[in-house]
């Protein structure tokens, strides 16, 4: 993942540094119902995925667990057997979305591993194809992000509710306590 070049993503990482004061950005996207907007995709028991807003490539998802934690350590089982439940169902939704070559999932934990937030851990899962790394670095440094947010959002998230049979456990229950994002406040 280090490979691809996104000097966008410094925007990011510098608007996470300033927004510490109100808050932490993944604590605040799923306190609120407006899921759509906040592109949260689908809420698990103990965890949620969300759109990165700043991706390496389209179709860049983050799994996110709801309890504020910066690492690894101490987190109870059930959330990490959930978070890769939801990394199944994240993968069959992009193989089925983009046809990708590769995926990377990855953890940064700490600003020294290149952690953006760094106080709530996450896994970053990122399509990958052939050659992307060369093409979008070779555009004069800019974003090349061809699909916007809200079409990726739109086009992952039936998918990952499709893909709720990967992750037998109880995950019936939890699409029925989900709020759809259509009836989400915008
Ligand atoms: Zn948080």
């Amino acid at each position: 993942m280090d490979k691809l070049f996104s000097p966008w993503r410094l925007r990011y990482i510098r608007a996470a540094g300033r927004s510490r004061d109100r808050g932490c950005v993944f604590c605040r996207a799923v306190r609120g119902r407006r899921d759509r907007k906040n592109l949260v995709l689908v809420r698990g028991h103990r965890n949620y995925v969300i759109l990165n807003k700043y991706p390496y490539n389209n179709g860049h998802m983050m799994i996110v667990p709801f309890a504020h934690a910066p690492s690894l350590e101490g987190a109870p089982s059930e959330t990490l057997q959930e978070m890769m439940e939801l990394a199944v169902r994240c993968e069959t939704a992009l193989r089925s979305a983009y046809r990708p070559t590769g995926i990377n999932l990855g953890m940064n934990l700490g600003r020294s591993a290149g952690a953006g937030i760094e106080k709530h851990f996450h896994l970053h899962i990122v399509p990958r194809w052939d050659g992307d790394t060369n093409f979008m670095s070779v555009v004069h440094g800019t974003r090349v992000i061809p699909e916007s947010l809200q079409a990726t959002y739109r086009r992952l998230r039936p998918l990952l509710l499709a893909a709720d049979g990967a992750a037998p456990h109880a995950d019936r229950a939890r699409g029925r306590s989900m709020v759809p994002a259509g009836k989400a406040k915008e």
